[in-house]
């Protein structure tokens, strides 16, 4: 637990004013919130790989954000864009197939775009997503309604966009809700798409995992300052 930064600047605690910067201890919670939601869903994304890919997405993600959290408890970087590199990197080293570049190339992207300011608003952060999502698409060459991570990352960031960064719960559910709307759609990018009309009648496990890291990101405000990772018993094992 050593390293580990905390607010003393004085500022607000908890999520809801919209106005607060967001430190590294914040984009810290939000990865840990994701390690921790892709525990417990990892065997639903493997179940939904397994229907259209080749059933490793579950712990695929699990082996590469138990990563990611172990790495930033040991040794937390000072500032959000660190975070969030260290985060994407460690991604590209745990996790095969396309989930490993694809995440790693978000988040990556996202906190280069953070640049190295010890805190960052909310509208910096909107702006940085969308930075990271364009690499994404540029990277996976695939667009809206392609059945890929990229129908729950694109509602996300207009949604963030939309509201100026300061609601985080409307990005969970626009991500929410583009995740589901994939099941009618037929993959065009991806192993998925190998199967044709196949593909129909199935959630993409990539948008699905996406949409738990915008769910993370709202938990991470949600849960506030001071409950910084390591601090308290969630995810502990
Ligand atoms: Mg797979």
């Amino acid at each position: 637990m050593s390293g580990m930064v905390t607010d003393d600047a004085g500022g607000p605690g908890g999520g809801g004013e919209g106005a607060e910067a967001l430190d590294a201890a914040f984009f810290a919670r939000w990865m840990t919130a994701m390690a921790g939601a892709v525990d417990r869903e990892a065997d639903r994304l493997t179940e939904l790989d397994s229907a259209i890919g080749d059933a490793d997405h579950g712990g695929n993600m699990r082996r590469g954000f138990d990563a990611v959290r172990e790495e930033l408890r040991e040794d937390l970087p000072a500032t959000p864009g660190a975070v969030l590199m260290t985060a994407g990197r460690k991604l590209v080293s745990t996790v095969g197939g396309a989930s490993g570049p694809l995440y790693g190339t978000l988040l990556r992207r996202t906190g280069k775009a953070l640049g190295d300011a010890r805190s960052v608003g909310r509208e910096e952060l909107a702006g940085a997503l969308r930075t990271g999502v364009d690499a994404v698409t540029q990277l996976g060459g695939a667009a809206a309604g392609d059945k890929t991570m990229l129908d729950a990352l694109l509602p996300a960031v207009e949604a963030l966009e939309g509201n100026g960064g300061k609601d985080f719960g409307a990005a969970r559910a626009a991500a929410g809700q583009g995740a589901e709307a994939t099941i009618p759609l037929q993959a065009r990018k991806g192993r998925a798409s190998y199967l044709g009309e196949r593909s129909i009648g199935h959630q993409d496990p990539g948008a699905t995992s996406s949409a738990l890291l915008l769910a993370a990101l709202a938990e991470a405000d949600e849960s506030g300052a001071g409950s910084a990772p390591g601090a308290g018993s969630e995810g502990g094992e």
